[in-house]
């Protein structure tokens, strides 16, 4: 069948509306018309060829939900109908040093056919095409809009702190108040854990409040600030002051890196002398999703979004780069 999508053409393009052959699903796959997809930066990093790897034209969207259109004659776990969610994987090798190793979300095959929109058509589309192993039911009755940015954008931000221990009552620090970084501080509130929000943006102070930050930091320099969090998670697209957030972490702490920085340099004394960490995270395990869903669930958080028809994404891929996005844009597939 004819699919409709958007698709960069070119480094930083804006998107058009394209046109591609969808052929029916493998045995293992099921088609999925998407009602909802999120924009995350990530997307916009593939669109501006940011990490010399895109190829166009480049169809994007990780963060899709949407209603099961097709299913393969091997697929028993879902059927016509069902509402689903797909995040940033669809698959993994099996067979490298993370897969061998139980780390499936750090396959580093990923960008050989397991990624959502790398190499093959992503969510900016009517239909999209994958195998089932990454594919995740949701309640009919959900709202598609607010749980679409939790399948990449929330996952990427609740992990880091499973991965790293955060427990309830400490003092943990939000660096990057977008997408991830709106998700961030919700998780660390439902997690009962003390929040600093770090941004470079004083309007968001109020709204930051609102959705649970405790405080609200813009001058990173305050001495009070000095050996106070015990976690720091950066959400940054680009490289921060990273040796006075080490700075700003307590002995024993960890700084969490999630957002795609460029260069992290940090002087060693302050590792060695006070045992300080400074660790990754990327999307997460399937489990860790079915958890975060359950946690989302329980504690009644939702995603803070803006939503857009997608004949007009390229307006909210504008407002995102212009840092007015309060805190994702979410795609409306419906009028494609
Ligand atoms: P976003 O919605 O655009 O938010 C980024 C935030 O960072 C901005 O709202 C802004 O917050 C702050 N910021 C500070 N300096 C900035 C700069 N020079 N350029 C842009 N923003 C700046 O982005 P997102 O969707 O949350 O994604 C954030 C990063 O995470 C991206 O690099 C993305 O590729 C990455 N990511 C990583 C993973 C992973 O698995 N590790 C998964 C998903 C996304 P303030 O106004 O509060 O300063
Ligand atoms: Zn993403
Ligand atoms: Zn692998």
């Amino acid at each position: 069948m004819k699919v409709k999508a958007y698709a960069a053409k070119s480094a930083g393009a804006k998107l058009e509306p394209i046109e591609f052959e969808m052929d029916a699903p493998e045995l293992n796959e099921i088609i999925i018309k998407v009602t909802h997809c999120g924009i995350c930066h990530t997307d916009i990093h593939y669109i501006d060829n940011d990490w010399e790897e895109t190829e166009y034209p480049f169809i994007p969207g990780h963060e899709v939900v949407g209603i099961v259109d097709e299913v393969g004659s091997d697929v028993s776990d879902f059927q016509k109908e069902d509402v689903v969610g797909l995040g940033w994987q669809i698959g993994n090798c099996r067979e490298c040093a993370a897969c061998t190793k139980g780390l499936e979300n750090c396959c580093v095959n990923m960008e050989d056919g397991y990624s959502t929109c790398v190499g093959r058509p992503g969510g900016f589309a009517e239909y999209i095409k994958v195998p089932t192993d990454y594919v995740f039911h949701l309640p009919k009755d959900i709202d598609s809009a607010s749980i679409a940015p939790m399948m990449c954008g929330g996952i990427t931000t609740y992990n880091p702190f499973k991965l790293y221990e955060v427990k309830p009552g400490m003092k943990v620090g939000v660096v990057g108040i977008g997408g991830l970084g709106h998700f961030a501080i919700k998780f660390a509130k439902g997690m009962g854990c003390e929040v600093y929000a770090f941004s470079s943006s004083p309007e968001k102070e109020e709204e930051t409040k609102k959705i649970g930050a405790d405080y609200f930091v813009t001058d990173i320099s305050d001495e009070n600030l000095t050996r106070k969090l015990y976690f720091i998670i950066s959400t940054v697209p680009a490289d921060i002051d990273w040796n006075r957030y080490i700075e700003i972490l307590s002995p024993g702490g960890t700084l969490a890196v999630v957002g795609v920085a460029n260069n992290i340099s940090i002087e060693a004394g302050p590792l060695i002398m006070e045992e300080k960490r400074i660790g990754g995270g990327s999307i997460g395990s399937r489990e860790r999703i079915k958890e975060m869903l359950t946690f989302v669930n329980e504690k009644n958080i939702n995603t803070e979004y803006e939503l857009f028809p997608i004949d007009n994404v390229n307006g909210a891929i504008e407002k995102i780069k212009s840092g007015k996005i309060r805190y994702r844009a979410v795609l409306d597939l419906s009028t494609i």
